[in-house]
């Protein structure tokens, strides 16, 4: 009997596992706890020598000899090398015929199948092949999370740096049941003084934990995403400069018509048309290259906020436009919290301090322009909050 070490593929948790190997046959596997992933493992990666030793298991190439329409179709075992061979030939035919778009390649999720550790060739295969149509099955959180990030930063979203965190914030996550590994670094991070913060409508494991939780009616969570926003944007709870220097919050925004302002509207022989920013050292509107850095154009005093009078023209900051119309009130007792509960909770999660549980009430549409999430505070308050796109 040997005992190897390795890791788990069944998921992208990649559990660390010791294998224990007899007469070529693996009989056991167990967590590793030397591996930086090897904590604990679930009872699928724990069930791998059934899996690797079922009868049913697909080990070799068949090809189909019998219509798809017979009950039996008459499975023929045949050679790896005939496999690529005529899968290859077919593949270059339907190319040449009627181009590599005519090829849609069906995929199955990586987060949750073997499939993880070969997804990227997979994938590659499928790009130098030509075909831009990939049928993937994946889970609901996937799209968002991958494809939303690489969009926006040009990857997929990294694991957190929960070991180093401050606050953990878990939104609708719950790796203590779907990603083991990532649940342990979230016991390594707490442990090192981390505080934790969760939304969700379910009292999973690290809710009922955690020194907040606000538990969103579910569907609700753009209001309390949008409600926090507005947290972070009136108490300037953000990377100003990164504001100021990566994106577009310090442009003008003319009132008039919507639109940026440029040099041109209010000098209209000028040589060049840049966008506009507020200098508030200078009391002007000034001209901004976005080709270069902000800091080196004043950047720390571009206004993020306020209402200016450029020539005949009001504007004002992107960002300042941009500012969602949260406003929280008490549904019930009619008395302005101004989102006591949901401050309260997140100030509880952010800050050292007691915990603060928001409880679900009810969830409301009010049209098109504006809904409503209902949380109630730890008193018993319940605390609407109402998100207007006006
Ligand atoms: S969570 Fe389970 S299936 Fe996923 S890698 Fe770990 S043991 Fe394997």
């Amino acid at each position: 009997m040997e005992e190897k070490p390795g890791y788990c593929t069944l998921c992208r948790s990649r559990c660390g596992t010791i294998n224990v190997v007899e007469a070529d046959s693996l009989i056991a596997v167990r967590p590793d706890p030397s591996h930086p992933t090897g904590q604990a493992m679930c009872m699928k990666g724990k069930a791998a020598p059934e899996l690797v030793h079922s009868p049913h298991r697909l080990m070799y190439p068949m090809r189909r000899t019998r219509p798809k329409t017979e009950a039996d179709p008459g499975w023929v075992r045949i050679s790896w090398d005939e496999a690529l061979s005529e899968t290859a030939a077919r593949l270059s035919t339907i190319r040449r015929e009627s181009g590599a778009e005519a090829v849609v390649f069906a995929v199955t999720t990586p987060s949750g199948t073997s499939l993880s550790d070969s997804i990227d060739w997979v994938e590659r295969f499928v790009r130098v092949f030509g075909s831009p149509n990939i049928c993937y099955a994946t889970e609901i959180c996937n799209w968002h999370k991958d494809v939303a990030h690489e969009f926006t930063f040009g990857c997929g979203m990294p694991v957190a740096d929960y070991a180093n965190a401050d606050l953990i914030l878990l939104w609708g996550h719950n790796p203590t049941n779907t990603w083991l590994a990532q649940s342990h670094a979230i016991g390594r991070g707490r442990a090192a003084g981390a505080r934790l913060m969760v939304v969700d409508p379910r009292p999973t494991a690290l809710a009922t934990q955690a020194q907040s939780w606000l538990r969103v009616r579910p569907g609700t969570d753009a209001a309390l995403a949008l409600g926090l926003i507005r947290l972070l944007i009136e108490g300037d709870a953000f990377d100003l400069a990164f504001i100021r220097d990566w994106t577009n919050a310090p442009l003008l925004v003319r009132s008039d018509n919507g639109r940026l302002l440029r040099l041109r509207d209010v000098q209209p022989d000028a040589p060049a048309d840049p966008w506009m920013v507020w200098n508030s050292h200078l009391g002007a509107a000034a001209p901004y290259d976005v080709a270069r850095p902000a800091a080196s154009q004043g950047g720390e005093h571009f206004a993020l906020r306020g209402e200016y009078a450029v020539a005949t023209i009001r504007c004002m900051p992107t960002r300042t436009d941009k500012v969602p119309n949260t406003s929280p009130t008490a549904a019930s007792s009619g008395a302005d919290l101004n989102g006591a509960a949901v401050k309260a909770a997140w100030e509880g999660g952010t800050n050292s301090g007691g915990s603060n549980v928001a409880q679900p009430g009810e969830t409301s549409a009010h049209g098109s322009g504006s809904y409503s999430a209902f949380l109630r505070d730890p008193d018993g308050h319940d605390i609407e909050i109402t998100v207007s796109q006006d």
